[in-house]
């Protein structure tokens, strides 16, 4: 926060109205596991692109079509992982294995055994004065000081080094909603192919055909609030002249292009 003040006091004071809970991972109470954004809809949304200004029964039939392919091929994958013997789906595992290897660089401390409270550092890892840069654990409670482990629920570096120091597996700290069987189960349900028309319920209505507006030509002009480059118009991209473009520039730029 001290940061942000410094660049800016009118955000400061605009997040500081925002209870933390809201938009950061370290006051969430650890239920966000790495997602602060929209990222994963958009991805969504992202696939509906071309079909965006298609008429809505399009959309729909194009939505549940992508659906039913998406989940089809992630119930396979988690039947293949299941009959190959993952405790997790691979992901998970990559990530597990990856976090792992540390546990070989790691030095560790032990402050109390019983409670489970170490305190560890990653050969390489530095405070910026060069020193090994120690986290605190306490793997009876789930927390290290690293962050990561509230961040995405699990195990961090240090918890695997924890668990390597005392001669144990890492893998009963993973929650159980990571499981390769509850993500079968996000899975487990099909999406059936639509009936044809000739099946469907008749309505007690008569519906109107579209009534023909002519669709506009060209890119749709942005909703979004114009920025300083709107406002500023073409200029040059050089000298920032607004009576010539980039091509005619005489001037030279401060980093010497001409
Ligand atoms: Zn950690």
């Amino acid at each position: 926060m001290r940061t942000i003040r410094a660049v800016d006091e009118a955000a400061y004071n605009y997040l500081n109205e925002i209870p933390p809970r809201f938009w950061t991972l370290s006051h969430n109470g650890g239920f966000r596991h790495g997602l602060m954004t929209t990222n994963n809809s958009e991805s969504f949304n992202n696939t509906l692109k071309g079909v965006r200004f298609l008429p809505v029964s399009a959309i729909v039939k194009v939505t549940l079509e992508k659906f039913a392919l998406q989940f089809a091929d992630r119930r396979t994958k988690g039947l293949m992982m299941r009959q190959a013997g993952l405790q997790w789906p691979r992901k998970i595992l990559d990530e597990m294995l990856e976090r792992d290897t540390y546990k070989f660089r790691a030095k560790v401390k032990r402050h109390d055994g019983v409670e489970g409270v170490y305190a560890i550092a990653i050969e390489g890892v530095v405070t910026p004065s060069g020193r090994p840069k120690f986290e605190t654990i306490n793997m009876h409670a789930g927390y290290c000081s690293c962050g990561q482990w509230a961040v995405d629920g699990l195990p961090c570096v240090h918890a695997h080094a924890a668990s390597h120091y005392v001669g144990r597996v890492p893998d009963g700290m993973v929650p159980e909603k990571y499981s390769l069987e509850n993500y079968i189960k996000c899975y487990e349900g099909t999406i059936m192919p639509l009936f044809s028309d000739e099946y469907w319920l008749l309505i007690p209505y008569t519906v109107l055909p579209p009534q023909g507006v002519p669709q506009r030509r060209g890119r749709c002009p942005s909703r979004r609030i114009p920025n300083e480059m709107d406002l500023q118009g073409r200029r040059c991209g050089i000298c920032r002249s607004a009576n010539h473009d980039v091509r005619k520039c005489i001037h030279v730029s401060s980093d010497g292009r001409e």
